[in-house]
């Protein structure tokens, strides 16, 4: 089964209507790790389709957030960024280059959280600052 087809599955799973838009803005967050945002997705897709407009981006993202196809990520200063990966796992954001890194979570809960069976969890957000592997190495360079 190719790439675009197992795409179009997984809209279908989740009750979307796979259109050519919505195809192409989740194959490129499947594709990348850089955890865009909107206008970064607009910039790359516009280049295929010069028809398209920021609006339908918004709106197919607002979508697959809504019925959990992909992940909706905040961070400072109100920016949202979008994650299509499946898999359970953290946030690290690096203050020196900017960038987001998935990190792999080992246990089935990390937090250990009182009143925790009060409460019904629907989502999960782990966000962690502070300095990455190769900002360290180039400071330590330096
Ligand atoms: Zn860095
Ligand atoms: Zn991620």
């Amino acid at each position: 089964m190719d790439n675009t087809q197992m795409i179009k599955d997984e809209l279908i799973k989740h009750n979307i209507k796979p259109s050519l838009i919505r195809i192409k803005v989740l194959e490129y967050l499947k594709s990348t790790k850089e955890h865009p945002n909107a206008e970064k997705i607009f910039k790359k897709l516009s280049k295929d389709i010069p028809t398209l407009s920021i609006t339908s981006i918004y709106n197919a993202l607002k979508l697959f957030v809504g019925k959990g196809v992909i992940k909706e990520i905040m961070i400072q200063e109100e920016e949202i960024r979008y994650d299509g990966a499946n898999e359970r796992h953290a946030h690290f954001k690096c203050i020196k280059c900017n960038k987001l890194y998935d990190l792999k979570l080992k246990c089935r809960s990390c937090l250990e959280v009182t009143d925790l069976n009060k409460v019904k969890i629907l989502d999960e957000h782990i966000y962690l600052v502070g300095i990455c592997k190769k900002c360290i190495k180039k400071e330590t360079d330096l």
